[in-house]
Parts: C-alpha cells; sequence; structure tokens
C-alpha cells in the first residue's frame, strides 16, 4: 500500500545520507588536494636546497678540509669558516652552514667547521643572558654528532646530494637539512658540507593554502545543503500536495458513500413492503422478481457499507463497538450464508467448529464482515471441485478462525499488497469479479479489536487465512 506518510520519512533519512556523504566527498577531495599541493610546495623546496648545497659543495676547497681535519690548520680554518659565512649569508632563510666527516664509528661523525665556529660570545648568544648554552655553542672542529636519528645523514648525504625529509625544530625555528658531498681529485667524497634552513615561510604558506580549500569545503557544503534543502522543501510540498489530494478523494468516498446508503435502504424497505404484500397480493412472476430485486439491492446494501467502512478507516473513524457474541450462533449464521454459495459452487466446505464456545466482546459487525468475507473469497476464488475448510478454537482467551482453500492462490511478488485499499492479485482480477475493499477493511477491523490478521498463500495451490481475535 502506498503509504506517503512513511514516504515522507524514508525520503528524509535519504536526504540525510546523501548530504553527510556529500560532506565526506567534500572534505576528502579538498583534504587529497591540500596534502597534493602540500607534497609539491615540498618537493619545490627540497629541490632548491638540493640545488644550493651542491653550489655550495663546489665552493669548498678540498684541501683546506684536510688541512683543518688532519692537521687543525689555523688558517685554512679560517678560510672554511669564511667560505661557509658567505654561503650562509647569501641565502635568505639559511640558519647553519657547516662541514662535517665521517669517523670510525659509522653512527658518529665529525665537525670540521661552522660557520660560526669562529662567532665572538655576543653573535652566540642568542637569547642575549651572557652564557653560552649547549645549544647556542658553536660546533668546533672535531666535535662528535651522532647520526643513528639522521638516515639520510648515514645513507645517502656521503654518496650524492640529499634532503631531509623530516623538518628539524629547535627552540628557534622549524628548519629542514641539505647535504652535498665534498671530493677530492680523485672524486671520493672526503667530507659533506650541510645546511639547514628555516622553513617557517614554508609553513606558512602551506597553511596559507589551506585556507582557500577550507572556504572551498565550506562553499561547497554549503552549496550541497541549500541544494538538498531545496529539493527536500520539493519532495515535501509534493507529499503535502498528495497528501490533500488523498484527503479529498477520503473525502468523496465518504460523502458518495453515505448519500448512497439512505436511497439504498429506502429500495430495500419498499421492495419488503411490496414482498410482503402491504401493496396488494403479487402473483408468483412478481413474487420472483421482487426477491431478486432484493437480493441485488442487498449486495448494494453490503457494498455501500463496505465503502463506508473504507472512508472511516482511512479518515481514521473507524467505530468499534464492542458487545456481547454469543459465537455459537455467530458463526451457524455465518455458515448459513457461505454453505448455499459453496454447494452452488460445487465446492466442499468442511467445517471444524467447537460444538460450545463462550461469550465474547466483539464488534459483530465488523468480526462477522471479516470473517464472512475470508470465507466467501475461499469459495470465491476455489474453482469447482476444490475444498474450504473453516477451522473455529478458543485458547487462552482468543478466538482463532482458520479459512483454508485449495484455490487459485496469490502471487508471491503481490502478497504484500494484498491487504490494501482497492488491491487485486493480477491472477484474479481480470478473471473474477470484485472490489478489493474487503481485505482491507477486515484488516482494519481486526486491528481496532486488538487482533491479528494475516495468510499463507502459493500460486495455483491455495490460501489460507489465520485471524487471531482477544475474547475480551
Ligand atoms: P475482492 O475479493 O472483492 O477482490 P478482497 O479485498 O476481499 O477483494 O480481496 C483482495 C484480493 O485478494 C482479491 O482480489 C484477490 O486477488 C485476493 N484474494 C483474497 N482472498 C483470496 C483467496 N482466498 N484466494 C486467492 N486470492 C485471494
Amino acid at each position: 500500500m502506498f503509504d506517503i506518510k512513511k514516504l515522507a520519512g524514508r525520503n528524509e533519512i535519504r536526504t540525510a545520507t546523501i548530504l553527510l556523504g556529500f560532506i565526506v566527498l567534500a572534505s576528502s577531495i579538498a583534504f587529497v588536494l591540500f596534502k597534493y599541493t602540500e607534497n609539491l610546495l615540498k618537493e619545490r623546496l627540497q629541490e632548491r636546497l638540493i640545488s644550493i648545497v651542491s653550489t655550495a659543495a663546489t665552493h669548498i676547497d678540498y684541501e683546506d678540509v684536510i688541512k683543518v681535519a688532519e692537521q687543525k690548520d689555523e688558517n685554512s680554518l679560517k678560510v672554511l669558516v669564511e667560505q661557509l659565512k658567505e654561503i650562509r649569508d647569501a641565502n635568505e632563510n639559511l640558519r647553519y652552514a657547516y662541514i662535517m666527516r665521517q669517523t670510525e664509528d659509522p653512527l658518529v661523525l665529525e665537525f670540521i667547521a661552522d660557520a660560526e665556529t669562529l662567532e665572538p660570545v655576543e653573535v652566540l648568544d642568542q637569547n642575549f643572558d651572557g652564557i653560552i648554552q649547549d645549544e647556542e655553542a658553536a660546533p668546533q672542529p672535531g666535535d662528535p654528532f651522532e647520526i643513528a636519528d639522521y638516515p639520510v645523514l648515514r645513507d645517502e648525504a656521503f654518496y650524492h646530494p640529499s634532503v631531509d625529509r623530516d623538518l628539524e625544530e629547535d627552540q628557534w625555528s622549524v628548519q629542514m637539512s641539505a647535504y652535498a658531498p665534498i671530493r677530492n681529485a680523485e672524486g671520493d667524497s672526503i667530507a659533506i658540507i650541510g645546511i639547514d634552513v628555516t622553513v617557517d615561510d614554508f609553513l606558512a604558506l602551506t597553511q596559507e593554502t589551506f585556507l582557500p580549500f577550507s572556504l572551498f569545503i565550506i562553499f561547497l557544503i554549503l552549496l550541497l545543503t541549500l541544494q538538498t534543502f531545496y529539493l527536500v522543501r520539493m519532495w515535501e510540498e509534493r507529499v503535502e500536495a498528495m497528501r490533500e489530494l488523498d484527503r479529498q478523494k477520503d473525502e468523496l468516498l465518504s460523502i458518495v458513500s453515505h448519500q448512497l446508503a439512505t436511497p439504498v435502504s429506502s429500495i430495500k424497505w419498499y421492495l419488503e413492503m411490496l414482498d410482503d404484500g402491504d401493496l396488494g397480493e403479487l402473483n408468483n412472476d412478481q413474487k420472483e422478481h421482487i426477491a431478486a430485486m432484493r437480493g441485488i439491492g442487498m449486495n448494494m446494501s453490503d457494498l455501500v457499507s463496505m465503502i463506508l467502512d473504507v472512508s472511516r478507516i482511512q479518515l481514521g473513524r473507524m467505530k468499534i463497538e464492542k458487545q456481547d457474541l454469543d459465537l455459537n450462533s455467530f458463526f451457524h449464521e455465518i455458515i448459513a450464508t457461505i454453505d448455499p454459495k459453496a454447494t452452488e459452487k460445487k465446492v466442499e466446505f468442511i467445517k471444524n467448529i467447537p460444538e460450545k464456545m463462550p461469550l465474547a466482546k466483539l464488534d459483530r459487525r465488523y468480526t462477522n464482515m471479516t470473517i464472512e468475507n475470508l470465507l466467501s473469497n475461499a469459495v470465491k476464488y476455489t474453482p469447482s471441485g476444490g475444498k474450504v475448510n473453516c477451522d473455529v478454537k478458543i485458547e487462552n482467551g482468543n478466538l482463532y478462525v482458520t479459512v483454508k482453500d485449495t484455490g487459485m492462490g496469490i502471487p508471491r511478488a503481490e502478497q504484500d499488497k494484498i491487504f490494501g485499499r482497492m488491491y487485486r492479485a493480477s491472477n484474479a482480477r481480470n478473471a473474477i469479479d470484485g472490489n478489493g475493499f474487503g481485505l482491507f477493511v477486515a484488516k482494519g477491523a481486526v486491528e481496532a479489536q486488538g487482533g491479528k490478521i494475516w495468510f499463507e498463500s502459493e500460486e495455483g495451490k491455495g490460501t489460507t487465512f489465520f485471524v487471531v481475535l482477544p475474547l475480551n
């Protein structure tokens, strides 16, 4: 059955899920783009450092390096320090420049010179406290430097120009280091020159690029949110219009059935008068015709009250009036109605109804309508020669009614819809007369009395309907 409210609820959940999906997707795309840009900037910075350090290495005379390393030659040290200072001062952001060589311990290098090696105390005292702390002291020739935590220094720097992948941070700035080998006349690497460059600018730049990305995400999410809300509003308006149409249809059904009820019962009443001879004795032929007309009148009146019930259920105006119900006579009357139909159709009608049943508190009209509808459906949808079983039992304060037939069955794919208003299965639609009101009203009636109704069916084999109703 088409349930607008449920559909609208499901639509809201779907909208929220789509929106969430969009947000996740937009954030992921922006994050990937940001990371990509950051890597690109980092790569460019690394390339620049490699080019600086490689050029610097060509300016260093390897003989000076050897002299300082092996003979502690003062003049050569001065030359090296001057050259390192030039390199340092020629490049903005270049903080440290130094030369180191390998020792017997593969995890320890040794300083040969540093741009600051010969600086006076006033220059080295960076925090101006008059004392040269360890981290302020300039490396002196022979000072060791542990490289266990520097894989690039350990494995690459003495072979080719290279750059640290990770950033180093000290109390003054964040830096990136690059190294290039210093080679002798034979081309052997005898030491390395290293430079440490402050990358605060680079970090600031990366953070700056993050801003447009964030704005892009916010804009995207805003756009998607607006669009989704617009779609939801449109959907809600459409649902509202459909609901209104549905309500108007129910209202119309209710008005028409109410208007029909009075003339139909008047016709029934006049026919009854004619039949009773109130307007003069009728001959047999006339009596026969009047009886046929009364039958038609009864059917019309049943249909009108069924339509009335449908509209009551639709408008939520179904009124259950529970009263004392003698189940014995109740079933007796129903059987008396169904028996002739089954006989006429040549369907075997097997009843299994207890002899004595207690009084129940049920709505007579609705309960009768339900059971009678199930039984007459069973006869209607079962071909001649078939069987209909009606089993009734009382258990645990409940009335159990089972109506089983060997008829055409209900196609599996349509079973979900069979209790829907005016729904008729495809195998019945063009083959057998009907209107699709009965099961809709039966379900409404059973559930309004606190009971349950369901069925099992196999197309071509038969159908079994089950009803449970609390006796009180
Ligand atoms: P109607 O019988 O007037 O069409 P109902 O609401 O009583 O309306 O039943 C709805 C539909 O359910 C029927 O049209 C038919 O397709 C199917 N149906 C109901 N009872 C049976 C049954 N016993 N066997 C097969 N199909 C059934």
